[in-house]
């Protein structure tokens, strides 16, 4: 668990979005996608993923030459509308820890074939910071 950038949020409200994946993928095994579908990653979040995307241990499903990366977008009063990308945990937590609450996406891409998915949603801050704040960032 500890290869995965697993957040603290912690009222358990974290959305896994593996069985989607699981789904995806499955359709392009059977030809009912094709690469081109899945494989369409925005510049913008290629960009994120090459310059901060924290590593996933896990090779891409779809081409199989690289490795899965891992980013996360976070969205909330007065951040920017398109959502802000924190390149570190620290920053991240400290995002997670506002008064005002924010929604965060974790994506994973593959920065060879731009396949891309929503691996996690999860929503911090406001009134869930006090439960953050004393778990801390151990996990
Ligand atoms: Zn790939």
């Amino acid at each position: 668990m500890e290869r995965r950038f697993r957040t603290s949020t912690a009222d358990g409200a974290v959305v896994e979005f593996g069985l989607v994946r699981h789904a995806t993928l499955a359709k392009l095994a059977s030809g009912q996608l094709r690469c081109e579908d899945v494989c369409d990653a925005h510049p913008e979040l290629l960009r994120a993923a090459r310059n901060f995307g924290r590593r996933t241990g896990e090779t891409c499903p779809v081409c199989r030459e690289s490795e899965l990366v891992e980013v996360t977008y976070v969205f909330g009063a007065r951040l920017p509308a398109g959502g802000t990308c924190p390149a570190t945990r620290a920053q991240l937590l400290k995002l997670e820890r506002r008064e005002d609450p924010v929604v965060c996406y974790a994506v994973e891409v593959c920065v060879e074939c731009s396949f891309h998915h929503l691996a996690r949603k999860w929503v911090a801050g406001g009134r869930s910071r006090r439960i953050v704040a004393a778990k801390g960032v151990a996990e």
